[in-house]
């Protein structure tokens, strides 16, 4: 059982692949998996192959305490690896589902590291298991790896095509094998995925992040349904997708990607500040500064008060050390809430009216208590700001998100929930303004969880099980049972 202070959206996961030709790659994965870290912190893992051997680590924690020793790393010798961050959203939250996935084949053992969720994993394990298929873990990435093991023999076109024509969901992939690297993403291109150089070799990586961080520079997104190949002859790249579509994400600009990626060809950084500046214009109010709940709502407070000129502020400060800890807190340091993770700036706050930005509200459990810090630190007004358009809808792509019933913008009005928070006013940025401060157009993004226009069909039994489940109202009652959300492993 994991605690976890607040209400947030979690990452799904974080898949890396390198290749550095003359020297061992294991280390230029490690600290390029810090650069993922964010994106996964349950468990961690390398595989790396010498040419002839695909070996591998992989613990549950965060990177550095799974790859705590240096004897762990130059255990890991070859030229190649591929590495993982992982936040579980299917199977549960223990070793054997830690990743990458290590699997047999006929070419050699592969390694194999998933970003994403296939809708249909169920099917897909239920058909294969019929057909003699035996299955190590809980994991759909394990699903997904034996389709790549049954057709590699074939060569990597015949497998990512399989994998296409069978998989249905979102997956953004790394694969290992003895002799060569790839990776690919799905026809949707729902989680994201780049190509990028590093000296001679060449880097594979869910975001462009992580090439900086080891001296590489990003070359290009890997496109919907494409596959990018690296061996001893160089990068290359092939459509492996029958029909590809443009349906990635929105919510990785506004929240799950680090801001100093690229994507669509625009830094997060700026597509955030960008969203601050239109929620401004889309939800002007009279104020006396704007304050960020950090870290990620800053871009977007430093957008909306450089378009309004009302004074941008800290107004909290963050614990950089808390975080997901398997340590229980007892009852007394449950009822902190946010406090454990952030401290008002009292002398900021007193007698100000306050502009709170954030990036989205799940729950409104955390949001409710960032707005009581506020009062309490002495702030007359607390406007809240936020730069996702209201979430009504699951993800059935890789989010772990509340079902129907536990999302408060899914139950309440705009004006019920502003009274819930305890705010002075709430206002959402459009979906329109969002995707306008991307710079690319509503057809090139799921907005799922916004409008319920799934690009990837969902079968109605699962539809019904996230829709249906009655409003857990407990939650919007009061601070005392839904504050801290416990994952049961
Ligand atoms: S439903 Fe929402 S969180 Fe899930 S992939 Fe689509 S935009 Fe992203």
């Amino acid at each position: 059982m994991a605690w976890e202070a607040d209400d947030r959206l979690k990452e799904e996961c974080g898949v890396l692949g390198v290749y550095t030709p003359g020297q061992d790659a294991a280390p230029v994965a490690f600290f390029g998996l810090f650069a993922l870290q964010h994106r996964g912190q349950e468990s961690a893992g390398i595989a790396v192959s010498d040419g002839s051997m695909v070996r591998m680590h992989k613990g549950m924690g965060l990177v550095n305490q799974v790859f705590a020793e240096q004897t762990t790393i130059q255990g890991l010798p070859g030229e190649m690896a591929v590495g993982h961050t992982r936040y579980s959203t299917t199977g549960a939250s223990v070793l054997r589902n830690a990743q990458p996935v290590y699997c047999q084949s006929l070419v050699g053992d592969i390694a194999v590291a998933h970003n994403g969720n296939l809708i249909n994993a169920k099917e897909l394990r239920e058909e294969m298991q019929a057909e003699g298929e035996t299955f190590d873990s809980t994991s759909d990435s394990e699903t997904l790896a034996r389709i790549i093991v049954r057709n590699l023999p074939e060569g990597v076109e015949k497998a990512v095509g399989e994998v296409m024509r069978r998989c249905k969901g979102a997956y953004s992939v790394t694969v290992l094998t003895p002799k060569l690297l790839f990776g690919f993403r799905d026809p949707w291109g729902v989680r994201p995925l780049s190509a990028g150089r590093r000296g001679d070799g060449y880097m594979i990586a869910s975001e462009s992040c992580a090439f900086e961080h080891v001296g590489g520079k990003a070359d290009r997104e890997v496109m919907p349904g494409e596959c990018v190949v690296v061996d001893k002859d160089g990068m290359r790249f092939f459509q492996a997708a029958a029909e590809p579509h443009h349906s990635m994400c929105l919510f990785e600009f506004i929240y799950f990607a680090r801001p100093d990626s690229k994507m669509y060809g625009t830094t997060l950084y700026t597509a955030r500040e960008r969203m601050g500046a239109k929620l401004a214009l889309e939800h002007p109010v009279e104020a006396d500064i704007v304050v960020p709940v950090p870290d990620s709502g800053i871009p977007a407070a430093l957008g909306y008060s450089k378009q309004t000129g009302i004074p941008y502020r800290e107004g909290m400060i963050k614990s950089r050390y808390i975080h997901r800890t398997f340590i229980q807190p007892d009852q007394s340091m449950r009822e902190m809430g946010v406090r454990m993770k952030l401290t008002p700036l009292e002398d900021h706050i007193r007698g100000q009216r306050v502009i709170l930005v954030d990036d989205s509200i799940v729950r409104g459990t955390t949001t409710k208590q960032i707005v009581k810090l506020m009062f309490e630190a002495g702030a007359t007004e607390v406007h809240v700001r936020i730069t996702a358009p209201p979430i009504k809808f699951p993800c059935f792509y890789g989010i772990d998100m509340a079902s129907k019933g536990e999302l408060a913008a899914a139950v309440m009005s705009i004006e019920e929930l502003s009274s819930y928070l305890g705010a002075s006013s709430l206002g959402y940025l459009s979906i329109q303004g969002a995707v306008d401060a991307v710079g690319k157009t509503k057809d090139h993004f799921c907005l799922a969880c916004f409008n319920g226009d799934y690009p990837i069909p969902v079968s109605m039994d699962q539809k019904k099980h996230a829709f249906d489940e009655p409003p857990d109202v407990g939650h919007l009652a009061g601070v005392a049972s839904g504050q801290l959300r416990l994952i049961e492993d």
